[in-house]
């Protein structure tokens, strides 16, 4: 029986927000979806902060008991020892993260990180019961030489190499040319990558793991685009960026089901 996936909205704040305006606005990110939550208690919601506010965040979601999930946007490959200005998943795994962004196109591009570095990340983050959230996807030069699949499909591999069946992760698909530019691909062209990621995924860690993983769409979403990903069936959640600091928007997103009739 293939495996009910939760619905997962993930914001990935970059360097955005320093740690009072985090609280503040995570405050009323959970007031505006107290009222929804009865309704759309089948959609989970996740924050992306900067390291420097995860422990207020921390706090906040743990004192008010709020329904939301965190993680951090980076992590080291190394445990521990000489590694300056590195965060160890030890360290994320002890502020109650659940998830670590990996391999996010401005990492690959700004800090260089390839695929061997992007897969001792995820081996790190796994080793610290962290659940990566692993960003593939092609350049637009890459479209254009090889279509769209190749590039975000040998990323998975790549990245994945050394994970074992039945590992816990998320994929994000996120075409580089649509992040933060304000021109998503469609649903139908993210449908297609996902349905390629998800049969990679059951040759890497098998059919019952493939089944479960969610996979998100991530490249210029926001309220008024949010639902025909929504539609797709290898399509389980969004990563958005910008969208994810305007608290209407992201609000709108998260309950996106509100649009998936219309
Ligand atoms: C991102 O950076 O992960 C992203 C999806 O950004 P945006 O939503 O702004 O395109």
């Amino acid at each position: 029986m293939v495996a009910k996936r939760v619905p997962l909205i993930a914001g990935n704040w970059k360097m955005n927000l320093d740690h009072l305006q985090s609280i503040a606005f995570v405050q009323k990110l959970a007031w505006s979806l107290k009222d929804a939550k009865h309704t759309y208690d089948t959609v989970e919601v996740a924050v992306f902060p900067p390291f420097t506010d995860l422990r207020s965040v921390q706090t906040l979601v743990s004192a008010d008991k709020y329904e939301l999930t965190f993680g951090g946007q980076d992590v080291s490959a190394f445990d521990s020892g000489a590694y300056t200005g590195e965060i160890s998943g030890a360290f994320l795994k002890s502020l109650d993260c659940t998830y670590v962004i990996i391999g996010h196109s401005e990492r690959r591009t700004l800090h260089h990180e390839g695929d061997d570095e992007i897969a001792a990340k995820v081996a790190a983050a796994i080793r610290h019961d962290l659940v990566p959230v692993l960003c593939v996807g092609e350049t637009a030069d890459d479209l254009e030489k090889h279509g769209p699949s190749a590039v975000p499909v040998a990323q998975l591999k790549a990245a994945l190499a050394g994970v074992t069946a039945g590992a816990d992760i998320v994929v994000a698909y996120e075409p580089v040319w649509a992040i933060g530019s304000g021109q998503a691909a469609t649903p139908e062209q993210a449908e297609q990558v996902a349905g390629q990621l998800r049969l990679t995924l059951v040759e890497l860690i098998g059919q019952d793991a493939a089944d479960a993983t969610r996979i998100l769409y991530g490249g210029s979403v926001k309220s008024s685009n949010i639902a025909g990903f929504m539609r797709q069936p290898n399509v389980d959640g969004a990563l958005v960026g910008g969208a994810s600091l305007d608290l209407a928007e992201f609000s709108s997103i998260v309950q996106f089901q509100k649009h998936v009739g219309t």
